[in-house]
């Protein structure tokens, strides 16, 4: 079969059209894989940047993990699923056994294999993976909102983080990647009073606006806003930092209130210094981490929130490339995109053509 594979720990990607079928376990399904969106990390993989390196990929591994398909085969020993089910893949594969996992921590388990990184991933004609990382799709949902469950539960999750407590509530977002427009989404459908989002590519800026953010551009403009619009309660409630880069804490830090709560979602790539005695100590900021989604209930509650809630994720897709694209769909990560498919068995959901840049003209709800 067709599939895009990591062969070796240097830049670049192969393109393999024999590649060996995958095998289906006692506990695993087969996937025929509808869409895939493309995330950061594909392109980290891609050009290999030290953080690429050290994510401790095990070589040769497929590539691809934001992943909708169909099952078309199950393993002996399956019994929730079903040839025809339709699903989107959690990427993180829990061992169901250690202290997190037992414990009701699972998304942090202590022997998390990751897809496409320790395992096989969906830039492929079909992949094979446990039936325990699959999230059956509701009636209806299209497999291409399928494939943005996961990088959508990560922005779900920052806000189960923040205890959802955004309602009548003002949010800073600091990036406006496809997590930080969706929190940005989110947060507004929550009740925030006001999101001020803060992002340096003018695209992902307009598209912050469209969704109803107050814009900025990174700079000390964002510290003087807050001090004139929010000085009677010292700063903004919670802040969400997306973007992954170290130099936007300072800002968040001045920006946020007295007691209010800072979730952090990108992974700055160098320690961040953080001033413990003001900030944590006498301003009481809570700071929390997040990773991954919480299994299940933040898929659960998410995909409640997109059907019965009436919430729209697809204008978030903006181009779609047939398998043998990723060189040139993963250049467009960088520039004027929000999330990049690949449809790796042509299109889907009825979708008449794929093929080259494919901008799709929609509008935010
Ligand atoms: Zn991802
Ligand atoms: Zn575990």
């Amino acid at each position: 079969m067709k599939a895009i594979v990591k062969t070796t720990a240097a830049p670049g990607v192969e393109f393999v059209e024999d590649h060996p079928e995958p095998t289906v376990g006692p506990r695993d399904v087969l996937l025929h894989v509808g869409a895939v969106s493309i995330c950061g990390t594909d392109r980290e993989m891609y050009e290999w940047t030290p953080s690429a390196v050290a994510f401790n990929l095990d070589l040769p591994v497929v590539l691809g993990h934001e992943v909708s398909g169909t099952v078309i085969e199950v393993g002996s020993d399956v019994s929730r699923l079903a040839v025809g089910d339709r699903v989107a893949l959690e990427t993180h594969i829990p061992c169901e056994q250690c202290f997190m996992c037992r414990t009701g921590n699972g998304h942090n388990c202590l022997n998390m294999k990751i897809i496409a990184m320790h395992a096989d991933g969906a830039f492929a004609e079909r992949v094979a993976v446990p039936e325990n990382i699959c999230f059956p799709l509701p009636e209806g949902m299209p497999l291409e909102v399928g494939a943005l469950l996961e990088p959508a539960g990560v922005a779900w999750h920052a806000l189960q983080r923040a205890d959802l407590d955004v309602a009548g509530h003002s949010v800073l977002v600091s990036g406006c990647g496809p997590v930080g427009l969706l929190i940005v989404q989110f947060a507004l459908h929550l009740g925030a009073t006001e999101v001020i989002a803060v992002e340096p590519n003018p695209y992902r800026r307009g598209w912050a606006e469209k969704l109803g953010a107050t814009v900025f551009e990174p700079g000390p403009g964002v510290v003087e806003y807050v001090e004139e619009h929010y000085a009677h309660r010292s700063g903004v409630d919670v802040a969400f930092e997306v973007s992954a880069a170290a130099a936007a804490y300072p800002t968040i830090f001045e920006s946020v209130r007295r007691e209010g709560t800072i979730v952090t979602i990108g992974h700055p790539g160098t320690p961040v210094p953080v001033d413990i005695a003001k900030y944590i100590n006498k301003n009481g900021i809570t700071l929390r981490g997040t990773f991954g989604r919480r299994l299940w209930d933040t898929w659960e509650d998410l995909v409640e929130v997109l059907t019965r809630g009436g919430v729209d994720i697809s204008w978030l897709i903006t181009h779609r490339f047939p398998l043998g694209d990723l060189g040139p769909a993963i250049d467009l990560l960088t520039g004027d995109a929000n999330k990049v498919l690949i449809l790796p068995n042509g299109p889907v959901d009825g979708a008449a053509t794929v093929g080259g840049a494919e901008t799709v003209a929609a509008t935010a709800h």
